[in-house]
């Protein structure tokens, strides 16, 4: 059984009163299994935000299914979305989306502070997790008092501290210079081979081809 498994999926949105329709997900169905590391690569406004949203159970598909697990996240009742969310997906996003007013440590805890782990299991976690990213040595810093690349990592750190069944990455190297995104980039090389199984949509074949897998994403179909 797939980890992933994405079934005809469609996205339409439309505007308020219904006028302008925009199919931004055709007809995609792919599948990641456990270990894999995909990229799916298209360029702006392909489709790539959306399909990511939809994996996330952040947004409704139009039409189709996504299985994690084998199951189904439709069927997931309202209520328990946002704890399935938070225990089985780990998320990169491009703008690191890091709290300014926590360091960085508070940061990468904070999934699981929600999820009401003890303090012993977060500071056991982040201790490997930290070692793989090197950022032991500036976990009390704050985002505004770090590069780019290392506030990248921390969010990384804070998509793995949950230990997710799937890391799911929106143009993690999007804000990042060359070398910092090539950084990133060798670290989830790393982080799979450490078993993490990761899905990147990005627009540049060159962060793609650090994958094991690549699909290409045109007019919101994938193949
Ligand atoms: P990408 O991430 O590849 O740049 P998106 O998924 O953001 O692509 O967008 C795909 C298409 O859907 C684009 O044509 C975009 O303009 C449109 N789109 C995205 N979000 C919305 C929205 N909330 N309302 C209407 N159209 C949208
Ligand atoms: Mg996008």
């Amino acid at each position: 059984m797939a980890l992933l498994e994405v079934r005809n999926l469609k996205k339409v949105y439309a505007s308020r009163f219904g006028k302008l329709q925009v199919q931004a997900l055709a007809n995609v169905s792919f599948s990641v299994e456990e270990g894999e590391f995909v990229a799916i690569v298209g360029e702006s406004g392909s489709g790539k935000t959306t399909l990511l949203n939809i994996l996330a159970a952040l947004d409704q598909p139009t039409g189709g299914e996504v299985l994690l697990g084998g199951k189904n996240m439709g069927t997931i009742p309202e209520k328990e979305l946002a704890a399935f969310r938070r225990e089985r997906l780990g998320f990169v996003f491009q703008d690191f989306n890091l709290l300014d007013t926590f360091n960085l440590r508070d940061n990468i805890f904070l999934p699981l502070v929600l999820a009401g782990h003890p303090h012993r299991v977060m500071e056991s976690r982040l201790g490997p997790i930290a070692r793989t990213l090197g950022i032991g040595d500036i976990l009390d810093k704050f985002p505004y008092e770090v590069s780019g690349g290392q506030k990248q990592r921390a969010a990384v750190a804070r998509a793995l501290i949950t230990h997710p069944g799937i890391v799911l990455a929106d143009e993690p190297t999007g804000a990042l210079d060359s070398r910092s995104s090539d950084e990133l980039l060798h670290l989830f090389g790393e982080i799979n081979r450490q078993g993490q199984t990761i899905l990147m949509v990005t627009h540049s074949v060159k962060a793609a081809s650090h994958a094991n897998r690549v699909m290409f994403i045109k007019d919101g179909e994938v193949f």
